[in-house]
């Protein structure tokens, strides 16, 4: 009976091996909005069954383990999750260097299911694939629809405006000393694309954070240099074989067709939850502008969140993201007493933006996160006030009134407070007074009685709960 039962029991383990459920989680937000700091400090905390009060299955002793697996698609680039915990675990502490392409993780969750039955079924298991790709190559989407005339035509109108001038002055007059009906030369395919792409970059140098398409310019991935990305927008002309703006034209085509399309339906149309990470305080910080400017920015990524019958680009691929997490990061750059404001400032950023971007569909919910808190709290008292404080070191060469730091210096800064009200910001456009410091990554970590360091986080469990807790119910 013995050899029976284990018989059946290597059956049914086989049987789950093959049918192992695989949840595959996106994680996207613009440059240098956090996807990196989250990622690591997601897996770091599974593996490690750090601190998640908030994450059901660990909450209520039914997860069993995590551990790394080898990823089934040899061909994508593997998030570099330990280069990332060796930076920030070093001494001292460094951040990592943010994403820069697609790149995914498999982790293996073991768990036992709350449903009643599950105590007959043994212990289950769960593939959690993370995606991590830049926020700016969804801004791609729309030029599946467009031809290179249209396309050339609408980037043309924007260089042109006055507000784009200082930027775009370069590219435009390397463009009037191009006779696009001449054959066509790759010296001339490639100083008109490094004048554009130097155009785009400046203006997000500038503080713009709606990057123009198209997204690989900015973030060229494995493509840095291709003829894929050797283009730029030309005047209509006669596109005579053979011509400059034939070979662009062409090239346009190629991009869409070789690099935006395979992306979407690769990658993007076979996510089953996804988080966008918002860097909302920091435009907060820079003041109505750049809070408008990231609304405009995440109406274009939202677009691509539209159900596919709404969305006549992704109807080619069959969309199924059910749940979005929004979520703000680097909350710990205020004090927990604004949390809430925070979250309710991105709420009313993504409500106007998803309108905008006639959203809907999928389920989602906005929350104010840290991956990795760099700061801790305090109080001090000026003027016969207690005032709340964020205690941290200010990365190198971070200044606030007049003082420079030299990033081993740790500080009590007061950050200021958020506005109660979310609407201040966007109807009354008043700017947001924050003491904001950029901080080192948090120094002295504890540890667990396992040997394990702890990476503190803000709402991190919260966040996992939401985007794979009822795939381990
Ligand atoms: P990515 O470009 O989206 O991958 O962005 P990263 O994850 O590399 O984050 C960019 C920078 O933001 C990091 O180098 C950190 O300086 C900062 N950062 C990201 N997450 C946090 C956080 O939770 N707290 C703090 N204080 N800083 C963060």
């Amino acid at each position: 009976a013995d050899e029976f039962g284990i018989a059946l029991a290597n059956l049914a383990d086989s049987a789950t091996g093959l049918l192992t459920p695989t949840l595959r989680l996106g994680v996207t937000g613009l440059s240098r909005a956090g996807k990196t700091i989250f990622i690591t400090a997601l897996v770091h905390n599974l593996l490690t069954q750090g601190r998640l009060p908030g994450f059901a299955p660990l909450a209520e002793g039914r997860f069993i383990g995590a551990r790394l697996a080898e990823y089934p698609d040899a061909t994508i680039p593997r998030f570099a999750y330990e280069q990332h915990l060796a930076s920030l675990t070093a001494n001292p502490p460094t951040w990592p260097e943010g994403t820069r392409r697609i790149s995914q993780l498999r982790i293996v969750l073991r768990f036992q299911s709350a449903k009643w039955w599950s105590g007959m079924r043994g212990p289950a298991t769960l593939n959690l694939d993370i995606v991590d790709y830049p926020g700016e190559w969804l801004l791609d989407l729309p030029l599946l629809g467009l031809s290179f005339a249209e396309w050339s035509a609408e980037a043309l109108d924007r260089a042109g405006q006055p507000g784009h001038a200082a930027e775009a002055e370069d590219f435009l007059r390397e463009l009037e000393k191009t006779d696009a009906t001449k054959p066509a030369t790759d010296p001339d395919a490639e100083r008109l694309a490094l004048a554009f792409t130097t155009y785009l970059r400046r203006s997000r140098e500038h503080g713009a954070l709606s990057t123009l398409p198209p997204g690989r310019f900015l973030l060229p991935g494995d493509l840095e240099g291709s003829p894929a990305l050797t283009f730029a927008p030309l005047p209509l002309a006669a596109a005579r074989h053979g011509s400059l703006y034939a070979m662009l034209e062409n090239r346009f085509e190629a991009y869409k067709d070789r690099v935006v399309r395979p992306f979407f339906r690769d990658h993007f149309a076979r996510l089953d939850r996804q988080v966008v990470l918002v860097d909302t305080l920091r435009a907060l910080n820079t003041g109505p502008a750049a809070v408008a400017d990231l609304e405009t920015a995440l109406t274009s990524v939202l677009a691509c969140f539209r159900q596919g019958e709404a969305n006549p680009l992704l109807r080619p691929f069959s969309r199924r993201i059910d749940r979005i997490l929004f979520a703000a990061t680097k909350a710990d750059h205020v004090h927990h007493t604004s949390h809430d404001r925070l979250e309710a400032i991105l709420n009313r950023l993504v409500a106007s933006a998803s309108k905008r971007a006639r959203f809907a569909g999928a389920e989602a919910e906005s929350m104010a996160i840290s991956g990795i808190r760099a700061t801790s709290e305090g109080t001090i008292r000026e003027g016969g006030q207690t005032l709340p404080t964020l205690i941290g070191t200010p990365l190198a060469g971070e200044t606030l009134e007049g003082q420079t730091y030299d990033g081993k210096t740790e500080i009590a800064l007061f950050p200021g407070d958020l506005p109660e009200r979310p609407d201040s910001v966007f109807e009354d456009g008043t700017p947001v007074a924050l003491n904001f410091l950029r901080f080192a990554p948090p120094q002295r970590l504890e540890r667990i009685a396992t040997g394990d360091i702890v990476l503190p986080h803000i709402r991190l469990d919260r966040a996992l709960d939401y985007l794979i807790g009822d795939w381990m119910a």
